[in-house]
């Protein structure tokens, strides 16, 4: 028998996941609220690591495994960081196979550069658009599929709740943009594939599309998460009325130097605290050192060659030209951290399965390689690796079978929906979700305490409180609405992992808990019953740490 699989969101993870199930023969739906093309996959313009062959000298395997592991802060999966370090090579073999053009030198060598952390230059890019070039060629090969009748897509759905019972998931609700409906999708295997949790910060690099309602969602449902408070904050962002745009890594990679002004000099702060290779430490340490100067700081790259900027830079340089007017090839860059990506997320085992058998998540939503911080290149390499092994999984498993009837659940939820359509009162729901926004940027920033946090979870407890009563809000989407009781929970159990790590680690750094402690040296699992949180650190490693 077919078995068919249903995967939520079509950004890399969840479109490459989808080919790949598809080579399996298994009979896919690829559900998202809009194109692949606009998932945030296509903003990615700095790379994808992997050792391949002709690498810089010195470099192996073994060197990018150690500089993930390390980089993490030594809580990735050991045993997964391997397997995918070791499949990198073939991924990006892959991607060249359905049309991936990589930027090459003169000698069709592959031009590799190295971001912060990395012992030897090994991320792969394609000019500057890694991430459009790879989503396009996967979206040809997923259309070869669809016109074999293995691949159906469909757009305008958003996911509104997974159909489970008794710890199996048999398959989601969906929200249908058009015909303002819920649908039932059954499946044999759901695979979540919805990217991160940008919207509860507001303003962030990243695409609003990454709420984390869906992760917020499935945890109100009993999925475990993991790491929730390891949050990635980029150290060069600019600042721009819309969002804070992402001064790639490869300026750094390139050469780029930070430094502040100080009585007419320039002070090259993380060359002098870190040597030579300051400027290219983890983005945490750099975060950090940047929030300690307590100034403006700039990124100057503008002492390279003008034809090596335009050839090497050039999306850089024209979102600072466009949105700044800043001429990066004559003048530094002001710059500032900002929140990039979530380390933490659904908690999966090797194979990607959560603890709901038949739910797999995938991508920037589960939390498996990066530990407490991503090295940058690895998250494309992650996105498409880990939808490798759920899709390899689900395609070796037998066919779960076992129809459950799940209509008055569904009835039940057709209710809730409309009474939230009914619902009067003085909260409009854009105005929680900006309130939630500015509570999570005070009070989980670059650097947190006890009292930042606690207070954070008080705001958010008192949030949750009236959500009840919310007023449904005419001007945004259904979605919009609907979504703000999981995104509410995501966050509170988010200050609640933070608040439960007492040390420093990665990208969480307590200024009341300034060292790592061994004993903490463990992944951070939340799960939630009925309003209650209850957090524990992964001891016995359930999910391969
Ligand atoms: C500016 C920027 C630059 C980056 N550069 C790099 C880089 O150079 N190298 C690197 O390795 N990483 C980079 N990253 C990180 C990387 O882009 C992401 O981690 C990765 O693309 C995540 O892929 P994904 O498929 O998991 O999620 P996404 O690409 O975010 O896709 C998520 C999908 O889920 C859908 N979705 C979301 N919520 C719902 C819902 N409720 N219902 C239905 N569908 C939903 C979305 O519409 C979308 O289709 C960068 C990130 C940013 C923000």
């Amino acid at each position: 028998m077919m078995k068919n699989v249903l995967i939520i969101g079509s950004g890399i993870a969840g479109l490459s996941c989808a080919v790949r199930c598809a080579g399996h023969g298994l009979r896919v739906m690829l559900i998202s609220p809009y194109p692949s093309e606009r998932a945030q996959s296509v903003m990615a313009a700095g790379g994808i690591n992997a050792v391949t062959k002709g690498h810089e000298e010195g470099d192996s395997i073994e060197s990018h495994i150690e500089d993930t592991l390390k980089g993490g802060a030594m809580l990735g999966g050991r045993n997964a960081v391997e397997g995918m370090c070791r499949q990198a090579e073939d991924i990006i073999r892959y991607l060249e196979s359905i049309g991936t053009v990589f930027t090459v030198d003169e000698n069709g060598k592959p031009r590799t550069r190295a971001f912060g952390g990395q012992s030897h230059k090994r991320t792969h890019f394609c000019g500057a658009s890694t991430g459009k070039q790879i989503i396009s060629a996967l979206v040809m090969e997923s259309r070869r599929y669809e016109a074999m009748g293995l691949i159906t897509r469909k757009l305008g759905m958003d996911f509104y709740s997974g159909l489970i019972r008794d710890g199996v998931c048999y398959g989601a609700l969906l929200f249908n943009e058009g015909t303002k409906t819920l649908e039932p999708v059954y499946a044999d295997a759901v695979i979540l594939a919805t990217g991160g949790q940008n919207s509860l910060f507001g303003k962030t690099t990243g695409s609003i599309l990454c709420d984390g309602y869906a992760a917020g969602r499935l945890f109100m449902q009993g999925a475990v998460l993991k790491n929730l408070e390891f949050i990635q904050y980029h150290p060069t962002t600019l600042e721009t009325s819309q969002k804070r745009i992402l001064i790639s890594e490869a300026v750094r990679g390139e050469g780029g130097r930070l430094f502040y002004p100080e009585g007419g000099n320039r002070i090259y702060f993380m060359e002098d605290k870190y040597g030579p290779k300051g400027n290219l430490m983890t983005r945490d340490v750099i975060s950090r050192e940047i929030y300690a100067t307590g100034r403006e700081v700039f990124l100057d790259i503008s002492f390279l060659d003008k034809k090596l900027i335009d050839s090497r830079l050039p999306e850089v340089r024209d979102l600072c030209s466009k949105y700044r007017s800043i001429d990066i090839t004559r003048e530094p860059i002001p710059v500032s951290p900002s929140v990039h990506f979530f380390m933490g997320g659904l908690a999966v085992h090797m194979n990607h399965e959560t603890n709901i058998k038949g739910l797999y998540a995938i991508g920037e939503c589960a939390s498996m390689y990066h530990g407490a911080n991503r090295l940058g290149g690895n998250s494309l390499l992650a996105a498409i690796y880990s939808g490798n092994v759920a899709a390899d999984d689900i395609a070796k498993n037998e066919c779960r079978g076992g129809v459950q009837d799940f209509a008055n659940y569904i009835a039940h939820e057709k209710k809730e929906l409309e009474k939230l359509y009914d619902t009067k009162s003085a909260f409009p729901v854009m105005y929680m979700r900006d309130m939630l926004a500015e509570t999570m940027k005070n009070n989980l920033g670059i650097v947190r305490t006890e009292k930042n946090l606690k207070a954070g979870i008080g705001d958010v407890d008192e949030y949750i409180g009236t959500s009840t009563h919310l007023h449904y809000d005419a001007s945004v989407s259904a979605y919009t609405n609907y979504s703000l009781l999981g995104i509410m929970t995501l966050a509170r159990a988010v200050l609640t992992c933070a608040e439960h790590r007492k040390e420093s680690r990665g990208a969480h750094y307590r200024s009341d808990f300034k060292e790592s402690a061994d004993e903490l040296s463990h992944a951070t699992l939340i799960s939630y019953d009925d309003g209650s949180f209850t957090v524990n650190l992964d001891k016995g490693n359930a999910y391969e740490n």
